[in-house]
């Protein structure tokens, strides 16, 4: 049988889950994942973040695995250029970059913090270049060349982006990267900064990109969730080519914020088969640290690293899942280091409670798992809650009379 993934004819092969893979897109390829955090992610509106709190997620980042950190933006105020050197000097192992418009004043900064990577953008869409730099595109392929060139001479490891990527003319972007990559820019990366793409829009960009520019560079996206499309199309430009994606813990950043690396770095590994760095068992635990600083609740519903993105309450589900696990997951909780939760409630079965008795250490008796789970039930039809302290006081009454 051969199945046809988007144009592709290949064998269909399947892991040791069961999903069917999509076996020419493996091989061994491995992801950068750029993670912008505590620079895009700091952009978040309300969010800042003093420089010990920085450290302490970059700290985190770090062991987690990501490719490089985007520790900031060093011109913005004396703080953030205290963090970002900070940074810089304590983070071993994993690159670190920090942000600067194709300014001197900026570029300086980043020399002054010893950082050893640098990201500089300049916008390249007829709607940034008219109304916000007030420059024509010959004085915007001009400023973008001088910047590569000002940072390689200080012996920089340089990351260019085309700011509104998506919104420019695909002529002029291709030219505009060719000329950073003549300068010597080791990597160029296509914003989409107003979150405006879709799957088949990135991935014909990353083709015509790739076959356009000439050199040896690496490809990257910076895709944002105005639309929800981030992750989406993110793993989309992976697919088509490009070698690195732009991420942040929980999506946080501007507006509806970016894509996130947990669910990037997740689909990329267990879906798609590519490898990415990443140690999935801390990922739970950098969600939480992430969301402690930047003052936010996880949505419970959050893929992977939410509270109930490995709970079940439905009676069939628990079923299901106390039979074997994948019955109902798509993969083991412990491999993101996260746990699996049994939940009593309205659409409880019999099975759920038969587990939470044992788990108490009582022998689980017939009329009594029924008759606990009618108490669950009517307690639940009235809009009560029920909590697992409820849930064992219930039990223990059934047993001590
Ligand atoms: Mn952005």
């Amino acid at each position: 049988m051969r199945i046809s993934f988007v144009g592709v004819c290949i064998a269909p092969t399947q892991n040791s889950l069961g999903y069917v893979m999509n076996q020419d897109k493996k091989g061994g390829k491995v992801v950068r994942l750029l993670d912008t955090t505590l620079r895009d992610g700091e952009q978040m509106p309300g969010v800042s973040l003093a420089p010990q709190q920085k450290l302490e997620i970059a700290l985190a980042l770090a062991e987690l695995g990501v490719d490089s950190i985007e520790a900031g933006f060093p011109i913005t105020s004396r703080g953030e250029f205290e963090a970002v050197r900070a940074i810089a000097r304590e983070i071993r192992g994993v690159e670190v970059i920090a942000l600067a418009r194709a300014h001197k004043a900026d570029i300086d900064k980043i020399i002054e913090a010893e950082v050893p990577a640098i990201h500089t953008f300049i916008a390249t869409s007829d709607l940034h270049m008219k109304y916000k730099l007030r420059l024509s595109p010959e004085q915007v392929i001009e400023k973008a060349v001088w910047a590569i060139e000002y940072a390689k001479s200080h012996g920089l490891v340089v990351e260019f982006s085309a700011e509104d990527a998506t919104r420019s003319d695909l002529q002029f972007l291709a030219k505009v990267f060719q000329a950073v990559v003549d300068a010597g820019a080791d990597r160029i990366d296509i914003a989409d900064t107003v979150g405006i793409a879709h799957p088949s829009l990135i991935s014909f960009l990353v083709s015509y990109i790739k076959s356009a520019v000439k050199g040896g560079y690496i490809l990257s996206v910076h895709c944002h969730n105005d639309f929800g499309m981030a992750v989406a199309n993110s793993v989309t430009a992976i697919e088509s080519g490009a070698d690195q994606a732009h991420v942040t813990v929980l999506g946080v950043g501007e507006r509806a914020g970016n894509a996130a690396l947990e669910e990037v770095a997740s689909a990329l590994a267990f879906l798609y088969g590519y490898k990415v760095k990443i140690d999935f068992s801390k990922i739970n635990r950098v969600a939480k640290l992430v969301a402690r600083h930047f003052g936010l609740q996880i949505p419970p519903n959050k893929a992977i690293v939410g509270v109930n993105a490995f709970s079940h309450e439905s009676g069939i589900h628990v079923h299901g899942v106390l039979s074997h696990p994948l019955t109902y997951e798509p993969i083991d909780p412990t491999i993101v280091g996260a746990e699996r939760k049994i939940v009593i409630g309205k659409h409880s079965g019999k099975h759920a409670v038969e587990y939470v008795i044992k788990q108490l250490g009582y022998e689980p008796k017939e009329e009594i798992v029924l008759d606990v789970l009618n108490k669950v039930k009517e307690l639940a039809d009235q809009g009560i809650k029920v909590t697992w302290d409820m849930l064992i006081k219930l039990v223990k009454e059934e047993y001590n009379g």
